[in-house]
């Protein structure tokens, strides 16, 4: 399982554009290990190593053969099978990470892209070799797997895996369907891929020209740099000139999302599920119900996001908001930061979490697991990598000296702590987590971060960009994200009940969504008709039922960080437990008996009354600054 994260800064993968000079280096680094460079030597010594390590792999990946048909002999032989296999994926996957690392450190590199493509074809190969195996141990009958697992401890480390197995039964086909099912996944993909090649390659992004007579090309970088100009007829030429160019591919790109759409309710049906909703989530134990609760409070608490749109107006000077009014910064912070403030920050952020969590923190920080900064050809924005299990976490970051950039460090630091905590204390098997409980460890930390800079700030200009800086993320993690998870799920309600979606057709039920999200009937902010074809921007819609995962995350951890912060007892430990308890349980599961149940409205009610609070607090600073 892959346990990394691309971190979501106001709804698009932060992306760091064109070369950034790198920030003077630490002075007692010597020069050939230079500050802020991950050592991959932990995974291997060499490449060569990493060869020699790979070359071994692919020859024993052919021996998983020699169980086909064998797992129902006995106990032990499934061991066997089991212990065989899974020392395998995780070798792959601890040469995944060499792999992936490397490439992304300069992605012109052609032996760091071919190692890569390597790795990659590595892993369709286990894949393939192993595909046998969940057919088989359905087709030895639950009594017989169970009495297995009763029988022999060394299968302990396996038993979520196939209990697992054993509950998706009624969704797993024979071996003639799932061969039919497992090559038609090209065919399910195609949808995507053409979204991909015509809003990244074919079609012609505008340039227009702003009024300091810049020449703003407006492909997707160019897009999210300049909608936050502080120009307001800049921004709208921004946005008129964006959309108007998907506008013009409004049919091709509606008729693509279509076949995604079709292509998920094909799956649902093929695997018997009663919707694709269902289809999405029953595979991770998650209940449909918590995706409805998270659409009925967020549309319960909609004041609350429309009270920010009149704050922001506000602050801005602007009578009547547009949609082109939410990107610029309310307020300027001209201060810069270091790494290692950013590091000192976060770790007196997250003292809240107790010694044993920052002494952790602190051991990885003084550790080169993490790549600080921009540099030609590396790949942009930041992610963690926590799946090479026997090593540790890495992180990349493109550290530019801003806020955001020390907010990255809490984030990222924040999965890496997880992987750490829970690959410290669970078998390979079960360590690794899902996205559903993935970004709670990020956003708590980001929410502690919060309470330490508003200590730290020295005058009110700073407070109210720190606040300012956290109500818009939670704008765009929160409430953004749920309003997507709201149209993806009506536009698959259309094709389930037998309708037809056409360009046309999204883009009117999409505008119908953003006007009642942003309280256009009420004058809150207005929603200009050209941009209701968004839709077409957002390249999540193609991975179905993704994005509803940030507004839950974002939800349990604002109600973990509410119980820490209030030093409820207990609190620390239990939060510290589902980090802990990785990917050992379902994690809806493993949430709830922590106490934050996602399927009820407390944790959804927890963001809301977090961004009045901020709101509350940006307000009397405006108002005492104004007296
Ligand atoms: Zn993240």
């Amino acid at each position: 399982m892959q346990n990394s994260c691309f971190r979501l800064v106001t709804g698009v993968l932060l992306a760091t554009a064109g070369a950034v000079a790198l920030p003077a280096m630490a002075a007692d680094q010597a020069a050939d290990k230079p500050a802020g460079v991950w050592d991959l030597t932990d995974l291997y010594p060499t490449p060569e190593a990493w060869t020699a390590a790979r070359d071994h792999v692919a020859a024993e990946v052919p021996k998983i053969d020699a169980y086909r048909g064998k797992l129902g002999e006995s106990a032990a032989q499934l061991r066997a099978a089991m212990d065989f296999i899974t020392g395998l994926q995780k070798e792959t996957a601890r040469l995944g990470v060499y792999a992936g690392l490397k490439a992304d450190e300069d992605m012109r590199d052609p032996t760091a892209s071919e190692r890569r493509q390597v790795q990659q074809q590595l892993g369709v190969e286990l894949n393939r070799a192993t595909s046998f195996l969940t057919p088989e141990i359905l087709s030895l009958g639950n009594d017989r797997v169970l009495s297995y697992l009763a029988k022999d401890p060394g299968l302990g480390q396996y038993r979520f895996t196939i209990e697992e197995m054993l509950r998706q039964r009624p969704h797993t086909l024979g071996a003639e369907a799932e061969k039919v099912l497992s090559t038609s996944g090209l065919i399910g993909g195609a949808p995507g891929n053409i979204y991909n090649v015509l809003t990244n390659a074919d079609i012609p992004w505008p340039t227009v020209k702003l009024s300091d007579g810049t020449e703003a090309k407006l492909d997707a970088a160019g897009y999210t740099k300049y909608r936050a100009v502080p120009n307001r007829d800049d921004r709208k030429r921004v946005f008129d000139a964006f959309f108007g160019t998907y506008k013009t591919y409004e049919r091709t790109l509606g008729a693509s999302l279509a076949g995604k759409v079709n292509s998920d309710l094909f799956y649902a049906r093929s695997r018997n599920y009663p919707g694709t909703l269902a289809a999405a989530l029953d595979p991770n134990g998650i209940p449909e119900s918590v995706y409805h609760e998270l659409l009925k409070e967020v549309n319960e608490t909609l004041p609350t996001l429309q009270r920010y749109f009149k704050l922001r107006g506000r602050m801005l000077g602007v009578d009547q908001m547009h949609y082109y009014d939410i990107y610029p910064p309310m307020v300027k912070l001209e201060k810069t930061f270091t790494v290692d403030e950013g590091k000192r920050l976060t770790l007196e952020a997250v003292a809240p979490l107790g010694p044993d969590y920052v002494a952790k923190l602190r051991e990885g920080f003084a550790a080169r697991w993490m790549h600080a900064y921009p540099q030609t050809g590396k790949r942009s924005g930041a992610y963690m990598n926590g799946s090479a299990y026997d090593v540790h976490p890495y992180v990349l970051m493109n550290f530019t000296g801003d806020y955001e950039s020390v907010s990255t460090i809490a984030h990222e630091w924040g999965h890496a702590m997880h992987s750490r905590l829970a690959n410290a204390a669970q078998p390979y098997p079960d360590a690794g987590y899902t996205i559903f409980t993935a970004e709670i460890a990020s956003v708590v930390n980001e929410v502690l971060l919060l309470e330490n800079m508003l200590k730290e700030a020295k005058t009110d200009e700073e407070r109210l960009y720190y606040l300012g800086t956290a109500l818009e993320n939670m704008r765009a993690t929160y409430y953004r994200q749920a309003m997507f998870a709201e149209f993806e799920l009506a536009i698959h309600e259309i094709v389930e009940k037998g309708g037809a979606l056409s360009g046309e057709r999204l883009t009117r039920l999409y505008g119908d969504l953003l006007k009642r999200y942003h309280g256009d009937a009420e004058g809150v902010l207005k929603i200009d008709d050209l941009y209701a074809v968004e839709w077409a921007y957002i390249p999540h819609f193609y991975r179905g039922y993704y994005v509803y995962q940030y507004a839950t995350s974002m939800a349990a951890a604002n109600q973990f960080a509410d119980r820490i912060l209030a030093h409820e007892p207990g609190a620390v430990d239990t939060y510290l437990g589902v980090l802990k308890a990785g990917g050992s349980k379902q994690p809806y599961q493993l949430v709830k008996d922590a106490g934050v149940d996602l399927a009820s409205p407390a944790p959804y009610l927890s963001v809301a009354h977090r961004m009045n609070s901020i709101m509350d607090q940006m307000e009397a600073i405006l108002a005492k600054q104004k007296g």
